[in-house]
């Protein structure tokens, strides 16, 4: 692939650091991204809620092989901005490398981010073994492909408040609402809708959250250099034993706070969250064989596993000074602290022994997708009896929520069909194969 600086924004006006929805520099006026206002009464062929990394892959892909599609497609988010929800989260842990290598992004392009590396004299924010880029340089890229999405204008600020599917009702028989109440129609819809919607928290710690609201959070309510920044030095504990926990406690320990990992098992060392035989066809193959869904499930928890760390973090948390793990251990108790309670200083009680003075405790337990926490699916659900194991849907071969047709998913919510790699960068790619001949057929 031959990189091609934007024609319209060089890499420069895109900026190179700083996040988030203030960044309109992204974009320049005639391009900003178009309010839901945009798309009211409209009637658009294919919609994509999400503007993640799925959504986002999907709709670059189908651009690049039809860009007349441009004219038939909407992607709506919450969010301004593309990629919004993606940038947070590296940002909020302080990743500085990604896990998977350099080929998994969000073009069809898979030397892509390798050639912009080259392009820009970055190859050394390509890490060994395996070319995992830096959080920076495949946000970088990802910039420059946002540019070549925003060409299109098909991204539209809308938060989907309401589906609704009037089977029979001619060709565009959905109807999405949006917050501010507008509504347009479309004939296919892709979930691409992630599952940061579903922040687990163990049922032991709900009460304790409850207590403790400002004290005991979800890593997704944290960020390391937040607003919630505790004075340097301070005692921080992290439950969790997965690439999150152990992000969250190499950047924190970097920032001089001490901190306490405790996880419930042994921690485990692990370059990727999935093995990588499941972007194959035979894994892929077999796992289609597997008729039963119930099985499909546990197939998936068997191979994504309750987490694991990378080499590299995991060198770090063995080798800080201010790093303790606690593996093996579970929380039984948690209370203010007797000599600080107006500090609200807690007093961790575990089955090793008692930690004092702590002052955040970050639930870094993952995410467990389950449709029913999106409230604008809720009717659809009933409605339809969209059959679920375990809060994912029984989607069909092509990716539709049966027995609703023209409703897809990407991402996490496809697990039951695409496997253990479904929510992770390349499980856009392998949906997209699925998805291809319907998208045509829509345009
Ligand atoms: C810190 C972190 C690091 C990761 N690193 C890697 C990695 O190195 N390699 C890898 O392969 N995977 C990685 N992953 C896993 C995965 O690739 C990411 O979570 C990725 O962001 C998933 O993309 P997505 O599009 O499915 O979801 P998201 O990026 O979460 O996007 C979903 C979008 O849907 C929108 N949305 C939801 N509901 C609505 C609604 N009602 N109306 C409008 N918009 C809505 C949200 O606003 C959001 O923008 C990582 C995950 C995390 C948390």
């Amino acid at each position: 692939m031959k990189i091609n600086q934007p024609s319209v924004i060089s890499h420069q006006q895109l900026g190179a650091k700083g996040s988030g929805e203030s960044e309109t520099l992204l974009l320049t006026d005639s391009r900003q991204p178009t309010a839901d206002s945009h798309l009211a009464h409209r009637n658009i062929p294919i919609t994509i809620i999400g503007g993640g990394i799925h959504g986002v892959s999907i709709a670059l892909r189908l651009l690049r092989e039809i860009p007349t599609a441009a004219n038939c497609l909407a992607i709506v988010d919450r969010h301004p901005l593309p990629l919004t929800q993606w940038r947070r989260k590296t940002e909020r842990q302080g990743m500085i490398f990604l896990r998977s290598p350099a080929v998994h992004h969000i073009t069809p392009d898979a030397l892509g981010i390798v050639e912009y590396a080259e392009h820009n004299n970055r190859t050394d924010e390509l890490a060994p073994p395996y070319s995992q880029p830096s959080t920076q340089l495949f946000w970088d890229f990802c910039r420059m492909m946002l540019t070549e999405l925003a060409a299109y204008r098909v991204y539209h600020q809308f938060e989907v408040a309401r589906l609704r599917w009037d089977k029979g009702a001619g060709k565009f028989p959905f109807r999405l609402i949006s917050t501010n109440n507008t509504g347009f129609r479309s004939s296919c819809v892709i979930l691409a809708i992630g599952a940061d919607d579903c922040a687990y928290i163990p049922p032991e710690f709900v009460q304790w959250q409850r207590q403790y609201p400002k004290t005991v959070l979800h890593a997704s309510q944290f960020t390391v250099d937040g607003k919630n920044k505790q004075g340097s030095g301070s005692k921080i504990v992290i439950v969790g034993g997965g690439l999150t926990a152990g992000t969250l406690a190499r950047s924190l320990s970097e920032r001089g706070h001490h901190v306490v990992l405790i996880a419930r098992k042994y921690l485990k060392t692990e370059q990727f969250d999935f093995p990588p035989i499941w972007l194959g066809p035979k894994a892929l193959a077999e796992f289609a064989n597997e008729t039963d869904f119930r099985q499909r499930y546990d197939i998936i928890q068997q191979n994504r596993g309750e987490g694991s760390i990378t080499p590299d973090i995991m060198e770090t948390l063995m080798s800080a000074s201010n790093i303790d793990l606690y593996p093996k251990t579970c929380i039984c108790n948690i209370a203010l602290t007797e000599e600080s309670p107006s500090a609200q200083r807690l007093q961790i009680e575990t089955t090793r022994s008692t930690i004092t003075d702590v002052s955040r405790v970050i639930l870094a337990t993952g995410y467990q997708f389950d449709l029913r926490r999106y409230g604008f699916l809720k009717e659809l659900i009933s409605k339809y009896q969209i059959p679920l194991v375990q809060g994912l849907p029984c989607l069909d071969g092509d990716l539709q929520l049966y027995p609703i047709q023209n409703l897809f998913g990407s991402g996490t919510i496809a697990q039951l069909q695409i496997g253990p790699a479904s929510g992770n960068i390349p499980g856009a790619n392998l949906a997209y194969e699925r998805l291809r001949e319907k998208l045509r057929g829509h345009l």
